[in-house]
Formats: structure tokens, sequence, C-alpha cells
């Protein structure tokens, strides 16, 4: 199996030529570009005392150039952290702590903030312009023309996981788990050199860099390369493009423009959704606008992705569809591991090459996920229907336990969502003190809509069992969500902690 750098490489050689970003109103930038600014970056890195299996951790903006160090890294065998560029400067200190990189990489107007230049880490910059110290020592250095040899159990990237549950955790991905999903999802999408994909995600999440980039770099394609979500600019870009990847909250805030219809989506062939729930009301409205299903597919930090609706076959709303080639899954019980049978729901587990090293330094977490038989336990709680597809029910961690009946936030959820004048919904578990915890539900209206929270808890009464109706229902004009569109459920959990007590 090649590598992502050793598959980059290739293309860059077979067309050195080919554009490889594309930015509107900004030079562009090739393949043969891109592989000389990496041995450049490699080159400097390299002066700076970079070894293979040294952590690089970058906390910098989206720019062809941060695509360009993450190539230099692998280059040279070393490990790309990157770092969410929210984080502030209490986070990053806590992440160069754990993952205590050889050099770290921030933004020139950060410098001064980051105790780590007082503590004595490496510290370089890289601006969003193609600025900072990092790009005047690859410029004023050697090239590095080697690259190292490495093997597909070699860690590539640490990623840390979102922070959605807890504090995040540091994945050890290897060549071989970049590279094998990235051969898994060029088949399984067609995704071949001749496409031009919008590029409109972060870089810094698996999302963004781990599929979208892997993909465009192993195909040899082209990418317009945004630096944030525009929803009119990117209707404008359909023309020139092939395919969309995004999360759910791009494809709600592409349907509020009017101007969105199938003639400015003729000419694209495949819009991805992921990262979070895509609610099958949207996904209806946006067949019904575009003539286009969506692909939604599924996967985490730890796996690069696990499952996806097939290319040719149909996109079911509200699912993932099928296992990507090579990849086992299947429905768990909880507690015991028990395999369960169609048709119930239970914990995710998968295995195969996708599947990650172990979170840093954290053995013991590490084989706390794991089954006996090297089945890694997502976390999320899924079903498989008679149809054969993976439908994804919730977190684990969101399951509401009141009076000892299981609640699944998600069941209710669909049913307020169902209602008029509701945009969307998060339904949660707060403490009680007789059942140990109740559903409440924080719902937002449509735009001009009014609610009242009586009304819906009385409508609810006749639709789900007793147990199941929220106690409380909150109006609130939005959920609070990060960069990725995931619904913040830890932040209202402890926002309305003591409202049911
Ligand atoms: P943390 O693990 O730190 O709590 P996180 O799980 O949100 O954060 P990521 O690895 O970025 O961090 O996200 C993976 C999760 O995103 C999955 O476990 C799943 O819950 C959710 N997810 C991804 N794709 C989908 C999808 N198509 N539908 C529903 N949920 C999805
Ligand atoms: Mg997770």
């Amino acid at each position: 199996m090649k590598t992502i750098f050793e598959l980059f490489t290739k293309a860059a050689t077979t067309h050195p030529d080919k554009v490889l970003f594309e930015r509107p109103g900004l030079s562009l930038i090739t393949y043969r570009d891109t592989s000389e600014l990496a041995a450049q970056f490699a080159g400097a890195l390299a002066t700076l005392g970079v070894e293979a299996g040294d952590r690089v951790a970058v906390q910098a903006d989206k720019s062809p150039e941060y695509i360009a160090l993450y190539l230099g890294v692998l280059q040279l065998g070393a490990v790309f952290l990157p770092l969410n560029t929210a984080y502030t400067k209490s986070e990053i200190e806590f992440f160069l702590e754990d993952a205590t990189p050889r050099l770290f990489i921030c933004d020139p107007m950060k410098i001064s903030d980051h105790a780590c230049v007082k503590e004595g880490v490496l510290c370089e910059t890289l601006g969003a312009n193609g600025d900072g110290s990092l790009i005047d020592l690859a410029a004023q250095g050697a090239p590095c023309r080697e690259f190292y040899p490495s093997s597909i159990n070699d860690p590539a990237a640490i990623l840390y996981t979102s922070g959605t549950t807890g504090r995040s955790k540091g994945a050890i991905l290897t060549h071989g788990n970049l590279a094998s999903n990235c051969a898994a999802l060029l088949d399984s999408w067609q995704f071949t050199s001749a496409d031009r994909l919008i590029h409109a995600l972060p870089v810094f999440h698996t999302h963004g860099l781990f599929v979208a980039v892997n993909m465009t770099l192993a195909a040899g394609a082209t990418m317009i390369f945004l630096t944030q979500f525009d929803a009119d600019q990117i209707i404008d870009l359909m023309d020139e493009a092939t395919v969309l990847m995004g999360v759910p909250t791009f494809y709600s805030r592409l349907l509020q423009v009017d101007r969105l219809d199938r003639t400015r989506t003729s000419g694209m062939r495949l819009f991805v959704s992921g990262s979070a729930p895509l609610l099958a009301e949207e996904h209806k409205k946006f067949k019904d606008r575009t003539g286009h299903a969506i692909l939604e597919r599924y996967g985490m930090t730890e796996t690069c992705m696990i499952a996806t609706n097939p290319y040719g076959g149909e996109r079911i709303p509200g699912a993932v569809g099928h296992p990507l080639p090579g990849i086992k899954l299947r429905i768990a019980a909880s507690k015991s591991g028990e395999v369960l049978p169609v048709g119930e729901t239970g914990v995710i587990e998968v295995k195969g090459p996708n599947v990650f090293a172990g979170y840093w330094k954290m053995p013991e977490k590490t084989a706390e996920e794991f089954r006996a038989d090297g089945f890694f336990i997502t976390g999320d709680l899924g079903m498989i229907g008679e149809d054969g597809y993976l439908r994804i029910v919730g977190r684990e961690k969101d399951l509401i336990i009141s009076g000892g009946y299981n609640i699944y936030p998600k069941e209710i959820e669909e049913v307020i969502d169902a209602r008029p004048g509701v945009m969307e919904s998060a339904v949660i578990g707060v403490h009680h003190h007789d059942m140990g915890e109740c559903p409440i539900a924080v719902v937002v209206p449509i735009k001009g809509c009014q609610l009242d929270s009586e009304t819906i808890i009385r409508e609810l009464r006749g639709k789900i069992a007793r147990f199941k109706v929220p106690r409380h229902v909150i109006i609130q004009e939005h959920l609070p969500r990060n960069v990725m569109g995931k619904v913040q459920k830890a932040a209202l959990r402890q926002k309305y902690a003591e409202i049911a007590k």
C-alpha cells in the first residue's frame, strides 16, 4: 500500500502542471509548486531538528502552505498534529504539554501569546497569506529531496477528537489508516483526477484533511480552496466544480439561498455530508430543489470513515449506508458486548485497516475501547435495518436513563422536529431527584414562528410514552454548535443542569 505522501508524489510527477489549488481571485498553485514547497518545508523542519517520529503541532489558518507543510512533515516521517484554530491559549498549553511536539507552528499574530515560547518549546510561525518565520526559513535553506520510507504501521498524524463528549483525546493514525481509508473512499465515490472539489471545510479535522484533502492529493484532482463557508459564493462556484463535501450546516445554509436550484447544480456530480447527523428533512428538501440526493457518510477521528451511502444505489435519508470495503461493522450490547441481530439498537463497533493505533498517552482508555477480538467500540449507538443500511441513533453518552428506562433522544427529537414551526431540537437528560435523569428539550423555532412550550409538551403526550415526554421544553434561537456543526449537548446539559432538580 502506498502512503498518502507517495500517492501525492506520484501525482506531482505524472502531471506537475496540473492545478492543485484554485482560489477565487488568487493565483493558481500546481502540483509542482506544492511539491516544491513541501520539500522546502521538509528542509526547514530538518534544519530545526525534526526527525522521523517527532510530532509537529500546527495551529495555523487554512492555506495552500498549510497543506504543503502537512506534506513536508509526512516527507520526513514526522507526525502531523493539527490543532483547531479556535483553541485558546490555555487549551493550546494543554495540547502542547500532552503532545510534547518537537516543534509548534502558530500564526504570526499569536506567537507572543504562547507560553511555550518561554518554556522553550521550539516555535515558528505560518500566516494565512504565505507569511511567517517558517516560510522565511524554507526560502533560505535547501529543499529536502529525500523522503523517509514510512511503513504502514508508522504514525502519520495525531488528531485530537472534537471534544464533544469530554476532553479531546489524541488519536494516533498510521500511514496505513490514512491510505487504506483514502483508497476505499476514492473507490466508493468514484473520485478521480477529473474531479474538482469545493473545499470549504477546516483542515484541522478528519473531514477536511483526511477525507477531502487526502482524496484530492491521492487522485491528483483539483480543489477550489476556500477559507470559509459562504453559501452564495459556493453556489456560484458549482458551475466549475464536480463535488462538494460538507457538514450538515453547509446544506441548511445553502437551502436558505433561493437561487439554489437544478440549473445551478447541474454540473455537480456529488454532494457529501458528514461529521454530524443530516436531518432527513433537509435531505429531502435538497433533493426537491436540486435533484441531487446528498450522500451521507459516517466516520470519526479514531477510525477515519466507516460507512457510506452508495454512490450508485439508493441514498436513504437518515441512514449512513454500508461499511466501506475492508471494514467490518457490527452492533453490540454495550455492557456484555453480545452481538445484536438486525433491527436492534446497540453500540456500533468496527474493525479494519482504518482503525487507529490508540489514544496518545492513554493506554488504559485505549484498552477500554477495544473488545478482546479487536473491534473498536465507537461510542455511537446505531442499528442495521432489514434493508442492510446502518442508522445512527445517537451517542451512548447522550442516552438518557430515566427511572431505569432507556430514552433515545433522537426518537423524541424526530417527533418534535416534524411539528410545524420547528426548525430543530435537542433532547438531553438532566438530573432528576426521583428518576435519576429526565429528558428535557431545547427547541429552535423556524424564523418568524411562535412556539409554546406547554403546547409542545401536551402534543407529545399523545404521541410518545409518558416517561419519554420532556419535563421542560425550552425555546431558544440557536443550538450551540462547534465549527463542524456538531450540537454541543454537553454544554446544554451544563446550562440546564438544575432545571428539573
Ligand atoms: P469527542 O470524541 O472528543 O467527544 P467527537 O466524537 O465529536 O468528539 P469526532 O471524532 O470529530 O469527535 O466526531 C465523530 C463523531 O461524529 C462520531 O462518533 C459520530 O457521533 C458523529 N458523526 C459523524 N458522522 C456522522 C453522521 N453522518 N451522522 C451522525 N453522527 C455522525
Ligand atoms: Mg468521539
